[in-house]
């Protein structure tokens, strides 16, 4: 297995519990958990930064890094 990502298997191991907890069974819980264990969670996909660990125990979904999280989601609803 090739992970590079900066979480540990303890910090993922949790972060599952969370998620498992969050999401109700199915297909939206098997992809995030396929995700989980993937290189790139953990990782801002807007800038490529580690996402805090405590803002992914907060919301284990979360794509992006603290800085990135607080630009508007490109076709999201204006406010
Ligand atoms: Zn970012």
């Amino acid at each position: 297995m090739d992970h590079h990502h900066y979480l540990t298997i303890e910090q993922r191991e949790a972060l599952e519990q969370l998620i498992r907890k969050t999401i109700p069974p199915g297909l939206r819980l098997d992809t995030m958990l396929k995700h989980l264990h993937s290189a790139d969670y953990g990782v801002c996909i807007e800038c490529g930064k580690d996402v805090e660990f405590v803002r992914l125990q907060e919301d284990p979904t979360l794509m992006h890094c603290r800085a990135c999280g607080r630009l508007p989601v490109p076709g999201g609803p204006a406010r």
